[in-house]
């Protein structure tokens, strides 16, 4: 099967084909596995080939799924070339040839953690939790921040949602980001404001759903759960006696372009120094658990999240969102800290 190439995306693929590989050294992906197959001008090179006639196969499909959507290198290329978008369109055409790496439809379809707290929410109201893919720990400790930061009567999406579906955009499944868009929007139908756990959800419901017309009346307030509490904590006290290394999740600093408010909250449960990474802020780079690399390729996964930690090696690391879980395991026995049970630990009691 080949690849159908629209108008856009032929222009896309070709910038990238005709580019001495200037954006190289910022993919975190391609510099933690050391080949340049995984570069963007590798994946694209590929997309180039498969839309020329190379054989759209199961092995083309194994190679695209070497981007965790992380966003660098459009966000470093001259011209903004859409890299991840046209991974997105690559990963499609493989979904429909039938050639996808199982990874991608078992990390889109898993089941999202258990959580009694946001059960025992009421459905449906003014304010509503969108939890994603937040563990128990980590809903009860957001549930408790913000209520403290003067949020009355939070409530749960109806129907059981729980994301905006954009692992199913990642995982080559428009289709069903489709239906996913459909059921959040009929979920929270009635809010005000919707407070979003991870980045993602609140990228996707700020962004990708605007573009599809899919509000039907006024548009709910989206806000990521760190914009709803910052400037609303008092009293906040320290919890971590030394220093810690804060990582910006891709999709909160880039994406969501929230770099500042969680450092400043950090620094008042923090006793010691806000150590940096060597890419931070809005230039940040990728914990690797992004766009279902860890489902397919755990090694690679944990070699990107291990680059992205590698300084301090014995100072905790704190990293605000869905990233948590993956880091735990790339980078135990070193201790991995959730932003938001930090900063629910240092509420005045
Ligand atoms: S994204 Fe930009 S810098 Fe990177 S290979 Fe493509 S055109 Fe070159
Ligand atoms: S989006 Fe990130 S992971 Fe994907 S090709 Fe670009 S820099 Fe690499």
């Amino acid at each position: 099967m080949s690849l159908p190439m629209s108008e856009g995306l032929r222009a896309t693929v070709e910038t990238c084909v005709f580019c001495p590989k200037l954006c190289r050294w910022a993919c975190p992906v391609a510099e933690a596995e050391g080949r340049e197959t995984v570069t963007p001008w590798g994946l694209m090179t590929l997309l180039d080939d498969v839309g020329r006639g190379r054989p759209l196969d199961a092995d083309a499909a194994a190679i695209w799924a070497h981007c965790t959507r992380c966003g660098r290198c459009q966000q470093v290329c001259k011209h903004d070339n859409d890299v991840p978008g046209a991974i997105l369109d690559a990963r499609a055409a493989a979904v429909e040839a039938g050639v996808s790496p199982p990874g991608w439809r078992v990390w889109s379809d898993a089941p999202h953690p258990v959580s009694p707290s946001l059960d025992a929410l009421p459905e449906g109201g003014p304010t509503v939790v969108l939890a994603g893919r937040a563990d128990e720990a980590r809903v009860a400790a957001a549930l408790e921040v913000l209520a403290a930061a003067g949020w009355r009567d939070p409530a749960r999406p109806k129907g059981g949602v729980r994301d905006a579906g954009h692992r199913a955009l990642s995982a080559g499944r428009p289709v069903a980001f489709a239906a996913a868009v459909e059921a959040l929007a009929a979920a929270v139908s009635e809010a005000e404001t919707v407070i979003c756990l991870d980045a993602e959800d609140a990228e996707a419901l700020r962004f990708d759903y605007p573009e599809r017309g899919v509000w039907s009346g006024p548009a709910p307030r989206v806000m990521h759960l760190i914009e709803a509490v910052h400037g609303r904590l008092e009293g906040l006290e320290p919890v971590i006696a030394g220093d810690v290394l804060y990582l910006d999740a891709c999709r909160l600093g880039r994406g969501l372009g929230i770099v500042e408010p969680p450092r400043a909250m950090l620094k008042s449960v923090v006793g010691g120094a806000l150590r940096e990474a060597l890419t931070a802020g809005d230039d940040g780079g990728c914990c690797g658990a992004g766009a279902g690399l860890a489902a397919v390729d755990p090694a690679a996964a944990t070699a990107v999240a291990r680059d992205a930690a590698d300084i301090e090696p014995d100072v905790p690391v704190v990293i605000a969102g869905a990233c948590s879980a993956h880091l735990r395991a790339a980078l135990a026995p070193r201790p991995v800290r959730s932003w938001v049970e930090l900063i629910a630990d240092g509420l005045p009691r």
